[in-house]
């Protein structure tokens, strides 16, 4: 056969497959197990909105506090190490429960109150019912020997789903930079914030940086660096068929001398370490600080790229919905996150409707390819937002480049199947080809540092979904 004949040939054959393949979908898209299957098999690229602590499974939490025999108290389900010393009557080992066979009944409360588990939506606001999780099980999350049973679970579970990368929120930077003595910086930011005040926050976040990367920053983000590096080789994370890289966090919750130190350390080892890609911000949007702080966290992002303009950063904003917070709360933080901090991705975006001049910020965003990380089941659980309340819809018509991602797995006991899912069944002008388009995206809009290595994801992704769709077709030949 002649080479252009054969071209042809593999030519027709590929795009018979894809039409067959949209049709297939169009066709299975409204019933629930279909979709689930064909779903489930279908490359997913990566999860660029991941929560570590957030993905492991309560399961493993509660197997590990059982296993060290540690101390539950009945009442409060608080775990401990050691026998507290007031009301000492309240609390009990695992064992002991055991004996008196009812460590599963605790095991079950336990679920429920690390995860969404039987969660009935109305006995607790279920934001709380979620952020509350993070500091319940964090007594099972404490040292490397926790952290590497983790991730590993993160990784198996992404390659069961076909995806085939995770770019995760790991952990914050411990430090011993000894506290400043006096408040006077810490007054004078807030005074800065109440009138915004760039010029004078610029100043004095200057002083900070100063003090901080005098008093060894960045030993201790070269010692985060090295802590990341020898796990991630120890554990062969990386294989030909998967790959994880992390993002550093910072919690917005504490006051603004700590979280700048955070970030300064944050901002050093992601400019170091070829695995750390990139910094996030944290902690519930709505919570007092975070809100009151809100402008000079921003102002805080603005410094360090200019410090480190290399290093990437995307944004939980606009985690916000009415009756949240109020109403003029809605309009500045996604504009501002993008404007002045100078965000390269947005987490979440949900209130984007009621943001000042949407359709600028959108455009702004389209133009500028930051991406919107799309965390469909999180937004359902903790804000209440789902179908044509979600601002989906505005992302995809301003052509702003979506990601679809999970959160917060396993406390919301979901996975990227069920993202993937819910994006097809509810939002019915979504093609096939626009889902393969996000799957794409998540590589494309990933921090990941190589060229090589997001070539070598892309050619993955291409060939994975060549396999998929000629199994969807060979098993549905019409
Ligand atoms: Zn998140």
């Amino acid at each position: 056969m002649s080479k252009p004949l054969l071209y042809l040939l593999v030519f027709f054959s590929f795009s018979l497959q894809g039409q067959t393949i949209d049709r297939y979908f169009e066709r299975i898209r409204n019933n629930d197990a279909e979709l689930v299957a064909f779903i489930s098999q279908m490359p997913k690229g990566g999860d660029l909105h991941n929560h570590y602590s957030g993905s492991v499974y309560a399961e493993t939490y509660i197997s590990y506090v059982v296993k060290q025999d540690y101390f539950i108290n009945k009442n409060t389900l608080e775990v401990a190490k050691a026998l507290p010393k007031n009301g000492a009557d309240d609390w009990a080992r695992f064992s002991e429960l055991a004996k008196s066979k009812l460590l599963g009944a605790y095991k079950q409360k336990l679920m429920q109150k690390w995860s969404v588990k039987d969660y009935n939506g109305v006995s607790y606001p279920s934001d709380k019912q979620f952020f509350e999780t993070f500091a319940a099980f964090g007594i099972a999350n404490e040292s490397q020997e926790r952290l590497d049973v983790g991730i590993l679970e993160l990784k198996n579970r992404a390659k069961a789903e076909h995806v085939a990368y995770i770019e995760t929120m790991f952990t914050g930077i411990g430090s011993k930079i000894p506290d400043l003595h006096d408040n006077t910086v810490l007054d004078q930011l807030e005074k800065a914030q109440d009138i915004r005040d760039e010029h004078t926050t610029t100043v004095l976040l200057d002083e900070l940086y100063k003090y901080f990367t005098e008093n060894k920053a960045s030993v201790y983000a070269s010692a985060h660096n090295e802590m990341i590096e020898k796990m991630h080789t120890r554990l062969h994370i990386d294989d030909e068929s998967f790959t994880m890289r992390y993002m550093n966090y910072v919690s917005r919750g504490g006051d603004p001398v700590s979280v700048f130190k955070n970030l300064v350390l944050s901002f050093i080892s992601a400019q170091e370490s070829p695995l750390v890609v990139g910094v996030n911000i944290v902690a519930p949007e709505d919570g007092e600080v975070s809100m009151s702080d809100y402008w000079l966290h921003m102002q805080m992002f603005r410094y360090l790229h200019s410090k480190y303009p290399k290093v990437k950063y995307s944004m939980h904003a606009g985690e916000l919905t009415l009756g949240l917070v109020k109403p003029e709360e809605l309009t500045w933080h996604i504009n501002e996150a993008v404007r002045v901090a100078g965000a390269q991705r947005i987490g979440h975006g949900v209130d984007m409707a009621y943001e000042r001049n949407p359709y600028e910020l959108l455009q702004y965003m389209a133009d500028n390819k930051i991406a919107i990380e799309i965390n469909l089941y999180s937004n359902e659980f903790i804000l209440k937002v789902k179908g044509d309340d979600h601002p989906f819809k505005l992302y995809k018509d301003f052509q702003v480049p979506i990601v679809i991602s999970s959160d917060d797995a396993g406390i919301l006991r979901s996975n990227m199947i069920h993202q993937f899912e819910l994006l097809a069944k509810r939002y019915k002008y979504v093609s096939y080809q626009d889902i393969k388009r996000y799957v794409y995206n998540s590589i494309d809009y990933s921090f990941i540092k190589e060229d090589s290595l997001k070539k070598k994801l892309k050619a993955q992704m291409d060939a994975d979904f060549r396999k998929f769709e000629k199994e969807v077709a060979t098993a549905y030949a019409e």
